[in-house]
């Protein structure tokens, strides 16, 4: 299938090196200390950022009972060999978060809207993709937290797909980004994300649905724009060598771009909140 045109154009009509018309809205949560939605085309998110809160060796203990209460609940479809090693990893995870629980904890979770695709997605919540990119979102923002200001502490982040259109996990890190920001968490530097792929053998910038199904490499990049430093990546299927230097440049260019516009987003927020505070006094 033809990706891109002999003039140039990709099927939604952008240039190979143009990236989707992205949006940005600060505090979309109102019970949340802080939350975003970050629009990227037709891929739509919200984040929800909860914490910091203090937390103690008991509340991580029956947290993590908790968790196992819910997989014993799921477990009837589990062989007894397959539930050892899922007690036996739960066990390891709580001593170690008893070691380790002098330091925050950042929790993610990822997910997915049931209405968030064009095939009504059925699956359950937790499967093994939205586990993955939990865990990637969860690791990218540590990248950024200064996690030392908050000891003893948790902080909670929640993304969810409203609208998925390609590059759904580079839209939660933007919001997850803002949500943060939202939420008065202290960071080292705004961690942005986006995609780009490899079709027709032209290097293209923030894959929609239909050239990310295309089954063709696909990298996504977070980075650190200030500290000028590589905080994700991602790829999917094979790359030239020769192309991946292009490919990941493409990408971090889109993560500039990105970090531009979360700038101009956080400013402009800052000022309105300025100009309410103003109008109170
Ligand atoms: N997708 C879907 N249903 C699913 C998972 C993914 O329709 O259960 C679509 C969605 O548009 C998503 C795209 O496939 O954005 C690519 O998914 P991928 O796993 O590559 O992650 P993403 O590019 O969203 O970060």
């Amino acid at each position: 299938m033809e990706y891109v045109s002999p003039e140039g154009l990709r099927l939604d009509g952008r240039r190979p090196m143009e990236m989707r018309q992205i949006r940005a809205e600060i505090g979309a949560v109102s019970r949340a200390d802080g939350s975003a939605i970050f629009e990227m085309g037709n891929t739509k998110v919200v984040a929800a950022v909860y914490g910091p809160r203090e937390v103690n060796n008991l509340s991580i203990c029956i947290s993590a009972l908790s968790d196992m209460i819910a997989v014993q609940n799921r477990s009837q479809q589990m062989s007894d060999q397959a539930l050892v090693v899922y007690f036996a990893g739960y066990l390891i995870a709580v001593s170690l978060s008893i070691c380790f629980s002098s330091s925050l904890q950042i929790r993610c979770e990822y997910s997915m809207a049931n209405f968030s695709t064009g095939d009504r997605k059925r699956k359950p919540k937790g499967d093994r993709r939205s586990t993955e990119i939990s865990m990637v979102i969860r690791q990218t923002m540590e990248a950024c937290i200064m996690t030392h200001l908050m000891p003893r502490s948790q902080i909670d982040i929640y993304v969810q797909v409203l609208q998925a259109d390609g590059g759904t996990r580079s839209a939660c890190i933007n919001a997850a980004t803002l949500a943060l920001s939202d939420a008065g968490i202290p960071m080292c530097d705004l961690v942005t994300s986006c995609s780009a792929g490899y079709l027709n053998s032209t290097p293209l910038l923030d894959l929609n649905y239909v050239e990310d199904s295309a089954g063709g490499p696909d990298v996504t990049v977070g980075i650190l724009p200030k500290l000028d430093k590589v905080t994700l990546l991602q790829m999917d299927s094979k790359l030239p060598i020769d192309i991946v230097e292009n490919v990941m440049q493409l990408a971090t260019e889109g993560c500039k771009a990105v970090a531009n516009y979360i700038r101009e987003i956080l400013l402009e927020n800052t000022k309105q909140l300025e100009y309410r505070r103003g109008l109170m006094n």
